[in-house]
């Protein structure tokens, strides 16, 4: 099962003439994930080939406009281009009322289901769960309420030695297998000792998206051992007070609280429009933490069991 993440967006405040603002789509098997929706998105999706009738939900971290500027043009259009299938959008209080009176004022009915979700940014608290993955809010500390967004893959299924598999096993012993379990009689005696014909199962794969925030280290707990982490990187560590201000975070910061979390993978994003050349911000995450890279539009991120791929999107001609 594919787990990609794209970046489509990962500029602050303002756009600038080489960076859209906040937007990614995590991938995760046949499922698209819209994590922010900062304005231009839908060209980006376009620009990228990404199809937007297949996402199935949208997840909007606070309600600063870099960072969801972009959602009611991209409702519009999947309304425009008669979308049926239901779209579940989580957001803060406040969202629901701004697209309704939006929709109110340009006497749009949409043709799908928006299912909107309201988010307490002050928790960590699962918000959605499918049959492979769950999403938790973490709670960011920001000027306006926001939060942060955890997946997760559910553990995965133990794959079957199938010449030590008994004959005799039905549908239901073979799921339960997979599962991890033992197989027993109706006495509760043993049939199956599972470790005997399963194997161990792949690990499953994460990815946390920490918004807008400042310096954090509560996090901690909900981010030690993620595969990937994205860390909002406003500033270099020289204007560290300014960050702390302005409620955002430096990349020293950022790499800090990787290594210290001890995840595979960190990403840095959210870049201040001051920095032409992001190289700076880079080199100081590395000196922290080895396994840092910039979210740069363009970039896709695919978790690995034993590596993180990194690859370049291909561009719509
Ligand atoms: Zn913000």
């Amino acid at each position: 099962m594919e787990f990609e993440l794209r970046i489509l967006g990962s500029s602050s405040a303002t756009p600038s003439a080489n960076r859209h603002p906040t937007a990614q789509l995590l991938t995760i098997g046949n499922q698209h994930h819209l994590i922010d929706c900062g304005e231009g998105t839908q060209m980006q999706l376009m620009r990228y080939k990404i199809k937007h009738q297949r996402i199935c939900n949208i997840y909007i971290s606070h309600l600063h406009g870099d960072h969801y500027f972009g959602l009611p043009g991209l409702l519009s259009t999947m309304h425009l281009q008669g979308r049926h299938t239901p779209l579940h959008l989580f957001g803060p209080p406040g969202l629901s009322e701004i697209l309704s009176l939006q929709f109110k004022y340009s006497g749009t009915n949409l043709t799908f289901d928006l299912v909107f979700h309201e988010l307490d940014t002050t928790v960590y608290q699962q918000i959605f769960e499918d049959k492979d993955i769950t999403v938790h809010t973490i709670p960011m500390e920001h000027r306006i309420p926001c939060c942060g967004f955890l997946f997760r893959e559910k553990p995965r299924p133990r794959p079957l030695i199938k010449e030590k598999l008994p004959a005799f096993l039905t549908h239901a012993q073979l799921v339960a297998l997979k599962r991890g379990e033992d197989i027993t009689d109706a006495d509760g005696s043993l049939l199956v000792l599972n470790a005997e014909v399963t194997l161990e199962p792949k690990k499953s794969r994460s990815y946390a998206f920490c918004s807008d925030s400042r310096f954090k280290p509560d996090l901690l707990p909900h981010l030690r051992h993620v595969d990937l982490l994205y860390h909002e990187a406003t500033f270099a560590d020289e204007l560290r007070e300014r960050a702390s201000y302005t409620y955002h975070s430096t990349a020293a910061q950022a790499a800090e609280l990787a290594a210290a979390a001890q995840v595979r993978h960190l990403l840095l994003g959210h870049f201040s429009v001051r920095y032409k050349d992001l190289t700076p911000l880079l080199h100081e995450a590395l000196d922290v933490f080895p396994q840092s890279s910039l979210a740069v539009e363009g970039n896709i991120f695919q978790v690995e069991e034993k590596e993180i791929v990194q690859l370049q999107m291909q561009k719509a001609e």
